[in-house]
């Protein structure tokens, strides 16, 4: 499993994440899948508190070294003020049946509450070790900056946002390219598009034809497409384990250059 460096933690994790987004319709299965992850190289799931998710995750992760595996899980909006950040956060690490969360994200920038007040709650939460590492999700590079100037104490380690094949709004926006420059990193949500590109036949096409050469699936050469980029931690949900099998190997494809630059026009040549 390729391992790449998690924004400026120092931490080197999987570059593929677990999603874990609307499992819960065949728990065992779920389990069965994360935990096939787990023992395949993977060491990083990602859940929240608005997904109802984090009880699954606590059970796939029984058995498992807690030091071995880098959790992480999300505050709503609702709960930016500075008490309920806490009281939130404390919620989550019932549910996951931990005692750390290793990020902790804001999942969405606040319309009301201040984000110096959000980010007092979150510093404080590092000092009493219930929080090792702040990150954000879904905010622009204006939202960022504020962001990074809202911190006191500690560093903001990633930015989770929706990027794919046929989602480039990071790189259109330059979030991707501030991202890398400020070593935040970039996880890649809905790295499928949630499904989406499934059903775009002539892109599925064109990427089962590029795969030939590397015996690789449409859907392992989009995955494999976002870890070809530097900083990208592509987080897919899959909800079976021959999902997660097909997933787990896409980490492996070193894309060639001009492969590379057929995929990078695929959003406009497909999707416009
Ligand atoms: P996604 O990972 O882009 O796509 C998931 C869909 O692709 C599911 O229908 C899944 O089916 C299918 N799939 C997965 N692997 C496959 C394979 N090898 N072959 C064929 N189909 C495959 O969508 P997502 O769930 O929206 O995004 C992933 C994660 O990102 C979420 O779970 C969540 O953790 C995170 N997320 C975060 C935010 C945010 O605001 N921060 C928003 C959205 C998502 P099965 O389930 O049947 O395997």
């Amino acid at each position: 499993m390729k391992l790449r460096e998690f924004g400026t933690t120092g931490k080197k994790l999987s570059a593929l994440g677990i999603g874990t987004w609307e499992i819960g319709t065949d728990i065992n299965k779920n389990i069965e899948s994360i935990k096939y992850a787990l023992d395949n190289g993977i060491n990083f799931i990602d859940t929240a508190e608005m997904y109802g998710t984090e009880p699954i995750v606590a059970k796939a992760i029984k058995g498992y070294r807690r030091s071995d595996i880098f959790i992480a899980t999300k505050v709503w909006p609702d709960h930016f003020d500075h008490d309920s950040v806490i009281k939130a956060c404390n919620g989550s690490l019932k549910k996951l049946e931990t005692n750390y969360i290793d990020l902790y994200q804001l999942h969405w920038p606040s319309k009301t509450v201040p984000i110096n007040e959000t980010m007092k709650a979150m510093e404080e939460l590092i000092d009493e070790g219930k929080v090792h590492y702040i990150g954000i999700s879904n905010f622009s590079v204006d939202q960022t900056k504020e962001a990074i100037e809202s911190m006191k104490k500690y560093e903001i380690v990633s930015n989770q946002v929706e990027y794919s094949l046929v989602t480039r709004d990071i790189e259109i926006s330059g979030l991707y390219d501030f991202c890398r420059d400020t070593k935040i990193a970039v996880i890649a949500y809905s790295p499928l598009s949630h499904g989406k590109i499934f059903s775009k036949i002539e892109m599925i096409d064109e990427l089962e034809k590029i795969g030939t050469s590397y015996n690789a699936t449409a859907s392992q050469m989009a995955l494999a497409w976002l870890m070809n980029r530097d900083n990208v931690f592509p987080i897919p949900k899959a909800s079976n384990k021959e999902h997660m099998k097909e997933n787990i190997s896409s980490a492996d494809i070193k894309i060639k250059p001009e492969d590379m630059k057929k995929m990078d026009k695929m959003e406009a040549k497909y999707y416009q």
